[in-house]
């Protein structure tokens, strides 16, 4: 699906000042990068950038920064340093306590085209998440000639540094991971090759709600598990003893039972799952004591924490004949390895069809990269929460506020 933005190939940044907003959200332990996938998927915008002779500028959250203390631990300087290996130049850190201060302004004014600086984490600065965060907006804006946004994880919120930004420049324009992101799942969506087969994991039924109710429209095969099963389950009127429930939602679940049976789609639901007497604490001992049971014959004192032997084979042989599949959310409490089989085991179904297959950021992005699937997949999104707002249907902020074509 062509996006119909203007992207960094309509526009000439030679001499000009180019902020760039990029998702470098990366899981950080002790201040050494864990997984840079997000570094890695922007490097493709930011090289063009310094090709092209733009005078680039980079921005980024990091985390959620809730008080003062928060700061130390959310600082971008270890972007900086492993971007600039990535890159094979500087990526100069200028650090404000504002994020936009003197310091920033000095810097641009002696940047030579062809050079990077990373700015501190935006939300450093109180009003980046805020509607009132004009100031910020505005600071941004003076740094700048020309906007690219290409931070598809945060497309779905309207911040400062991607939305505000942007309205405050003649020219706003998306990069190419962007690009990318959208062409995958509007393709996906608007324009699959079927069978289209779509996969729900993940905790909570209430937050994927219309994406439920979306992709039924859209695909042919819907399959469900996870944690969110369970409420699927209870509204067939089995027993599904301590598992995660949203009682508030049976009605909506028997909703989209009937939905798709109206539609002529299939709801795939776990037929058996593996149970354990208590959650285990911490979230990854090894030790604890499963037991497999029918979806029909759960125990009432036990919780069901991954999908079972059968559902797997069901779920495997759903993708196998797939064109097209779309996965977000994982099958059980992955973080456990005894209860990570069915979360493995839909990555190795991915990894081996020759179906388009596009991983909707998360959980599910990690647990196929951990497992060494990566490559195998068609596309691995940036964004969690945002592939899931655009699978839901609804228009993106950051998308939206680029110029058109
Ligand atoms: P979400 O953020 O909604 O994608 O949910 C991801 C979380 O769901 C992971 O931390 C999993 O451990 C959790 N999860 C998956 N299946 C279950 C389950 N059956 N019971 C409780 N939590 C689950």
């Amino acid at each position: 699906m062509a996006l119909n933005k203007k992207s960094v190939d309509d526009i000439n940044v030679k001499g000009l000042r180019v902020l760039c907003r990029c998702d470098f959200n990366v899981p950080l332990k002790n201040g050494v990068i864990t997984d840079e996938n997000r570094l890695v998927a922007a490097l493709p915008t930011i090289k063009k950038l310094i090709s092209d002779g733009g005078k680039v500028i980079l921005c980024s959250h990091l985390g959620k920064v809730k008080t003062e203390e928060d700061k130390a631990s959310k600082t971008l300087a270890p972007v900086a340093v492993r971007l600039s290996e990535l890159l094979g130049q500087e990526v100069k850190f200028v650090q404000d306590p504002e994020v936009v201060g003197a310091n920033v302004r000095a810097a641009v004014e002696q940047m030579k085209d062809g050079e990077v600086i990373l700015l501190e984490n935006t939300r450093w600065r109180i009003g980046e998440e805020t509607k009132n965060g004009e100031a910020f907006s505005k600071d941004l804006a003076s740094i700048c000639d020309v906007f690219v946004n290409d931070a598809f994880g945060t497309a779905h919120r309207a911040h400062c540094s991607n939305v505000g930004v942007a309205g405050l420049v003649d020219t706003a324009v998306v990069g190419y991971l962007m690009e990318k992101e959208i062409q995958f799942l509007g393709n996906a969506v608007e324009n699959p090759v079927r069978p289209f087969v779509a996969i729900l994991g993940g905790a909570k039924v209430a937050d994927k709600l219309n994406v439920i109710s979306n992709l039924l429209e859209k695909c042919d095969t819907l399959i469900i598990g996870g944690g969110m099963a369970y409420t699927f389950l209870k509204a067939k009127g089995y027993e599904i003893g301590k598992s995660l429930v949203d009682d508030e939602k049976i009605e909506y679940c028997k909703e989209m039972m009937a939905k798709a049976e109206s539609l002529g789609k299939k709801l795939l639901l776990p037929v058996d799952s593996v149970m354990i007497n208590d959650f285990p604490n911490p979230i990854d001992d090894p030790t604890i004591e499963t037991f497999v049971r029918d979806a029909d014959a759960m125990d009432a004192d036990k919780e069901g924490c991954d999908i079972g032997p059968k559902t797997i084979e069901l779920y495997a042989d759903a993708v196998k004949t797939a064109k097209t599949v779309v996965w977000n959310g994982p099958m059980g409490v992955f973080e456990n390895p005894v209860l990570a089989a069915g979360t493995k085991a839909v990555a190795a179904a991915l990894a081996e069809t020759d179906a388009t297959t596009i991983i909707g950021g998360g959980d599910s992005a990690a647990a196929v990269n951990i497992l060494g699937y990566g490559p195998k997949m068609s596309h691995i999104s940036t964004g969690g929460g945002a592939s899931l707002e655009y699978l839901e249907g609804k228009e993106l902020p950051g998308v939206v506020a680029a110029n058109d074509k």
